[in-house]
């Protein structure tokens, strides 16, 4: 989200044609002034009390990962700009009449653009795995907003070049839109309380709603995941304005950028150890739940994808919980697992996973 900043404060550097580098040195001016002011409204009227000396490590660990995602993001910021100079007069804007319209479809859809990108960043463990290194800071303070993975940032960038060319979106435009979104971006991660708050949090993404996207339970930190408008929210259902317990992200993780930069690199959900000797994992588990499921229908032909399917989203929702990934249930209900599928329990365990392989139901598997 808040790599808008990044591509911001190196765009300066970028000098790119068209623009002097001082357009780019007044956003960055800008943004620095931004952020001093919101720091100062948190430290005037807190939302939450922070210990001083946490909040200074938060500080450093973000500011750290800025420095270190804007010394790779700016290679590839030179594209991003070269992008919008090149395609601002062929993308779908073109057929928008006036440039009021241009500029206010721009950054509806941009703000569009970064909402599905959250949720599908959320809904993923091979990208949650990135976007966690964000959620993990307990102290969730303005400076939170530079706390980003440089992959997700990378990834990003790359989205937002396709958002470019598809809409024609000119470089005049494109710093207009990251300017205003940096500082919604800032906006909402500030440890800040306010009257009107809520009034506000009806039209854009306010502190509070932000806040709650950084709870430490899922069902609450997978909703508000809005840039800007909470319009997105409300329509599509992820909208949320419960006051969180806990902020971050469960269990001990990393808080130095070092440690911040290879934790985006640790699978967000490691496979739980096999307990049935080592031939046990998942695809196993799987191949005899449909095993079973195909013997129920008499090896019916036509049901393969069927049976496969089913049985891999009940094994998934037995181990995990209700939803895969991200949040294994204790080892016990893992065994449970094991215990409850019948055709472990008579002794055939690797018979029936070969039979199972090997038979019409699975051919292309490799080991037959
Ligand atoms: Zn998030």
């Amino acid at each position: 989200m808040s790599s808008e900043i990044t591509s911001l404060i190196t765009f300066g550097e970028a000098n790119f044609t068209g623009f002097s580098s001082m357009s780019g040195n007044l956003v960055a001016f800008t943004l620095l002034i931004a952020l001093v002011v919101l720091a100062a409204l948190e430290f005037s009227f807190p939302k939450r009390i922070l210990p001083v000396k946490q909040l200074r490590q938060s500080y450093q660990t973000n500011a750290g990962l800025f420095i270190f995602n804007s010394l790779i993001i700016s290679v590839t910021l030179t594209p991003l700009l070269m992008v919008a100079d090149r395609y601002s007069d062929r993308g779908l804007l073109s057929y928008a009449e006036g440039p009021a319209w241009k500029a206010l479809l721009s950054f509806l859809l941009l703000d569009l653009l970064l909402y599905c990108w959250h949720r599908i960043s959320h809904s993923f463990d091979s990208l949650w795995m990135f976007h966690k290194v964000h959620h993990n800071d307990p102290y969730l303070n303005v400076s939170t907003t530079f706390r980003l993975h440089i992959v997700e940032l990378l990834i990003i960038t790359v989205l937002k070049s396709a958002y470019i060319v598809l809409l024609g979106v000119d470089k005049t435009m494109v710093l207009t839109n990251e300017t205003l979104l940096t500082l919604f971006v800032m906006f909402h991660h500030s440890n800040i309380s306010f009257r009107g708050e809520k009034r506000l949090g009806q039209v854009i993404i306010a502190p509070y709603l932000h806040c709650a996207h950084h709870s430490t339970e899922r069902s609450e930190h997978d909703t508000n995941y809005g840039a800007v408008f909470s319009t997105w929210d409300r329509l599509l259902g992820t909208f949320n304005e419960r006051e969180p317990a806990k902020i971050g992200i469960k269990n001990s993780s990393p808080q130095t950028v070092l440690g911040l930069v290879k934790f985006g690199f640790t699978p967000a959900n490691p496979a739980p150890a096999p307990v049935y000797g080592p031939d046990l994992n998942l695809n196993a588990m799987i191949a005899e739940a449909a095993y079973y499921k195909a013997e129920k229908r008499a090896f019916k032909p036509g049901n393969e994808l069927r049976d496969w399917l089913e049985a891999k989203r009940g094994i998934i929702r037995m181990v995990y919980g209700d939803r895969p990934g991200r949040r294994p249930q204790p080892f016990k209900s893992y065994i449970l697992t094991v215990s409850s599928i019948p055709i472990i329990r008579n002794g055939k365990y690797h018979e029936i996973i070969e039979r199972f392989y090997c038979s019409a139901y699975y051919p292309l598997y490799r080991r037959c």
